[in-house]
């Protein structure tokens, strides 16, 4: 088979629909680490590829897109949350709004808040959620879409969605971090308002699995 170059496929996938397809759990590529970019793509191609990140992001919706999940195995992700939850939820689970932004070689690092565990789930894995303990506060370093450097502490959920789409890139899915008693359907509304409560512990409860704050 001949060698197709990433940017022939970054173009290919850029001149099909505007939303890019989602690659599910099973695909290798979700489970290869994605290499460093430094420079592979044109600027004006990295940021169409950005430009239709965030467009499928937007559709899925989701509030993270990792480059792998559009078979992009790059280290490249984009984030944003607008955050339209309850305001017991936001409290709860530190949901503050997150504008979108882009991470480029992203790496992150405990910061030092210890754990906390929530339901979260992932486009590679739809009708699903799980909990996930991660660290409240991570220390992310990572260039954005122009090459400069970042390196800044994030807490609550913004660090969740950090430390998602981070670990796709080291083909790493939430599963495998996941609590896995705690999986959950989210096929219908029924299943989804099961567990909607601020935080998990009547989850843990009911279905037998422990929270980082349970002794
Ligand atoms: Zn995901």
């Amino acid at each position: 088979m001949p060698t197709i170059s990433l940017t022939d496929r970054v173009e290919a996938l850029l001149a099909g629909p505007a939303v890019l397809p989602i690659v599910a759990a099973g695909d290798p590529v979700l489970r290869r680490p994605a290499e460093p970019f430094d420079g592979q793509l044109s600027e004006p191609l990295l940021a169409r590829l950005i430009e239709a990140m965030r467009a499928t992001m937007h559709a899925a919706p989701g509030v993270g897109l990792a480059a792998p999940q559009v078979g992009v195995a790059l280290r490249l992700a984009v984030i944003e949350d607008a955050a339209g939850v309850p305001e017991e939820v936001r409290a709860a689970r530190g949901r503050v709004p997150l504008p979108f932004r882009v991470l480029v070689n992203p790496a992150y690092e405990d910061a030092g808040g210890g754990q906390v565990a929530f339901y979260e789930g992932c486009l590679s894995v739809p009708g699903y959620q799980a909990v996930v303990a991660r660290h409240e506060r991570v220390r992310l370093r990572a260039q954005d879409e122009r090459g400069r450097a970042v390196d800044e502490e994030i807490g609550g959920w913004p660090a969740r969605i950090v430390q998602h789409e981070t670990d796709h890139l080291d083909g790493t899915l939430y599963l495998d971090r996941a609590e896995t008693r705690s999986l959950s359907s989210t096929l219908t509304q029924e299943a989804v308002e099961r567990w909607a409560q601020p935080t998990a512990h009547l989850a843990a409860r009911e279905l037998g699995f422990r929270m980082p704050d349970s002794d």
